[in-house]
C-alpha cells in the first residue's frame, strides 16, 4: 500500500461508522482505535487501523504526538451572511422585552434584512468571510449557510451569490440553503410573495444551481404550515431538498409537514411535544437541535435527549446568527448539546458529524473511513472527549481538509 501521507501517533481515531444516519442508541456506538495511525493518498483516507499494523509505504509522515483525531465537523444550520448588528435587542431582551415582540416591533429579522439587503457583495463577504474562518478553525469542515436576509427575491439571489463566492474562498465546503424566512405584512402581500416565490425565485435558484435545498421557516410569526407546502412543493418539483425551521416558538404544524413531505431535516424543536417526539421515530428526517439558540435566548432547550431514546436521529447545529445564536464555534455547540439538551459525549459527536451530513444530504464527510475524503480533526488533548468538555477555548488544534492541513 502505497500513501502520500501517514499520520502517526494518534492516541485515539474515534469516529461513527458506515454510511446514513444513526438513530437512538446506534448514536452511542463509535469506533474507537487507540494507538491508531492514518494512510491518506490523492486527498482521501486509505487505510485506518492501530499503528502498529501499518505495513505500506508513506511518501510523508507527521507524527500528531499522542493526540485524538475526530471526523471533521458538519456544522449543518448557519445563517453566516449578515450585516448590521443585534446588540439592541441583546439589551432589550436582556432587559426582558420577549423575542417575538422584538420581532413584532420591527426589530429583530426585520432589522437584519433591512441592513444586509442594502449590503454589498463585498461588504457582505467582507463581514462573513472571518465567521467561515472561525468555524472552520473550531473544527467545522462542511459548513451549511442559509440565504434569508434578502427578503426581496432578488436580494436573496444575491446573497447566494455570496455564498457562492465565499465557498470558492475557503477549504471548507459550503452547503448553500435559500431560506425564505419571514413574510411580509397583509394577506395579498403574503399571497403574492409565495408564487413570485414558487414561480420566479425557486426555479432561478434551482436553474443557476445555487442552492441545494429550500428551507422555511413555519411559526406563527413567519410562515404557516400551508404557505409552506407550497413553496417546499415547488423546490421539490425543481430538483432541491427541502429543510423547515419549526416548533421554536408555536406547534403550527410544520414538523408534521416537514415528516410527510420527507424533508432532510427538522430544525430547532424546542416547543416539541411528547407525540412529536415519538413522530420522529425511525424517520429519514433529521431532527436538528440548536443550543445556542437555547443558551442565548434562555428558552427550554430541544428534547435531545427525549429524540435519541425515542429511536430519532439528531444532529447539532450552531445556528450561528446575530439574532438568536452568536457562536462562532461548531465544536462549542456540540458541547452546548450535552449540558443543555442531555446528549452523552458519544452522541454529540455522531449528532455533529455523520447525522449532521445526512441533514445536509452530505454522504462522503463525518467519518473517518477508506474511501472518503481526508477530512479530520487533530486535538488538542490525547482524549477525544475534550472536545465536547472543552468551553472558551479550542480544542482543535489542526483542522486537515483533503489531506491537507488547513488551520493549526
Ligand atoms: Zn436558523
Amino acid at each position: 500500500m502505497k500513501a502520500d501521507l501517514l499520520i502517526r501517533g494518534i492516541s485515539q481515531l474515534v469516529t461513527a461508522e458506515g454510511p446514513g444516519p444513526k438513530r437512538g442508541p446506534e448514536m452511542r456506538r463509535l469506533k474507537i482505535i487507540e494507538r491508531a495511525a492514518l494512510a491518506v493518498a490523492d486527498g482521501v483516507i486509505l487505510w485506518v487501523g492501530p499503528e502498529a499494523d501499518w505495513a505500506g509505504e508513506a511518501t510523508a509522515t507527521v507524527d500528531v504526538q499522542h493526540r485524538a483525531v475526530v471526523p471533521g465537523l458538519v456544522d449543518p444550520h448557519t445563517h453566516a451572511v449578515w450585516a448590521g448588528d443585534r446588540l439592541a435587542d441583546f439589551d432589550a431582551r436582556v432587559a426582558g422585552v420577549p423575542y417575538e415582540r422584538i420581532l413584532a416591533a420591527g426589530g429583530g429579522i426585520w432589522s437584519t434584512i433591512r441592513v444586509t439587503s442594502a449590503a454589498s457583495h463585498d461588504e457582505l463577504i467582507a463581514l462573513a468571510k472571518p465567521r467561515i474562518d472561525a468555524l472552520l478553525r473550531s473544527g467545522a469542515t462542511v459548513i451549511e449557510v442559509k440565504s434569508g436576509y434578502g427578503f426581496r427575491p432578488e436580494a436573496e439571489i444575491a446573497m447566494l451569490d455570496v455564498i457562492r463566492t465565499l465557498a470558492a474562498g475557503t477549504p471548507a465546503r459550503i452547503i448553500p440553503t435559500l431560506l425564505i424566512h419571514v413574510p411580509p405584512a397583509g394577506a395579498a402581500e403574503r399571497a403574492a410573495y409565495v408564487s413570485d416565490v414558487c414561480q420566479t425565485l425557486v426555479p432561478e435558484v434551482a436553474r443557476r444551481k445555487l442552492a441545494q435545498a429550500v428551507d422555511v421557516f413555519v411559526e406563527k410569526e413567519a410562515w404557516s404550515a400551508q404557505e409552506a407546502e407550497r413553496i417546499l412543493t415547488s423546490a421539490q418539483q425543481h430538483g432541491l431538498a427541502i429543510k423547515l425551521h419549526t416548533e421554536q416558538f408555536q406547534r403550527v404544524g410544520g414538523l408534521e409537514l416537514g415528516l410527510r413531505m420527507a424533508a432532510l431535516s427538522v430544525d430547532h424543536l424546542e416547543a416539541c411535544s411528547a407525540e412529536q417526539v415519538a413522530s420522529m421515530t425511525g424517520s429519514p428526517t433529521i431532527a436538528t437541535i440548536l443550543p445556542g439558540v437555547s443558551l442565548h435566548l434562555g428558552l427550554a432547550p430541544a428534547p435531545g435527549r427525549k429524540l435519541i431514546d425515542a429511536g430519532a436521529a439528531v444532529a447539532v447545529g450552531t445556528d450561528l446568527n446575530p439574532g438568536s445564536s452568536p457562536i462562532f464555534s461548531a465544536s462549542m455547540a456540540l458541547g452546548l448539546a450535552v449540558r443543555l439538551n442531555g446528549l452523552t459525549a458519544q452522541e454529540a459527536l455522531v449528532a455533529g458529524t455523520v447525522n449532521a451530513a445526512c441533514a445536509l444530504g452530505v454522504s462522503d464527510a463525518g467519518r473517518i473511513e477508506p474511501g472518503l475524503p481526508a477530512d479530520f480533526l487533530v486535538l488538542q488533548g490525547a482524549d477525544w472527549r475534550e472536545l465536547v468538555y472543552t468551553l472558551g477555548s479550542n480544542p482543535v488544534r489542526e483542522v486537515w481538509i483533503g489531506g491537507e492541513k488547513v488551520a493549526g
